[in-house]
């Protein structure tokens, strides 16, 4: 009798893991579609939190504002990136 229990309870667990197998699965294969064209330097806010310069910067006269960043989440970002220069201001 026990072991039957035991057997229940092991296939449930697997079915369990599957099911949240096939949920990560699909979330992670959503995450890799957005990062394609939403860069991940940008915030919720549309604010960029890089260190570097962007072309897609754009700066606001707020004092302790970042950047706003006026990219587009349906073009690559990647060439708009100055990796070799630092943030400035
Ligand atoms: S300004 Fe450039 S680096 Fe910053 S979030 Fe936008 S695309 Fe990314």
């Amino acid at each position: 009798m026990e072991t039957n229990n035991n057997s229940a309870d092991k296939k449930r667990a697997e079915r369990s893991l599957d099911a949240l197998f096939n949920i990560f699965k699909e979330i992670s294969n959503h995450a890799d579609e957005v990062i394609k064209n939403r860069c991940p330097y940008k915030n919720a806010k549309s604010r960029c939190t890089a260190k570097f310069e962007c072309k897609n910067q754009h700066y606001i006269k707020k004092f302790g504002e970042g950047p706003v960043c006026t990219g587009s989440d349906l073009l690559d970002y990647r060439p708009a990136w100055r990796t070799d220069k630092k943030i400035s201001s």
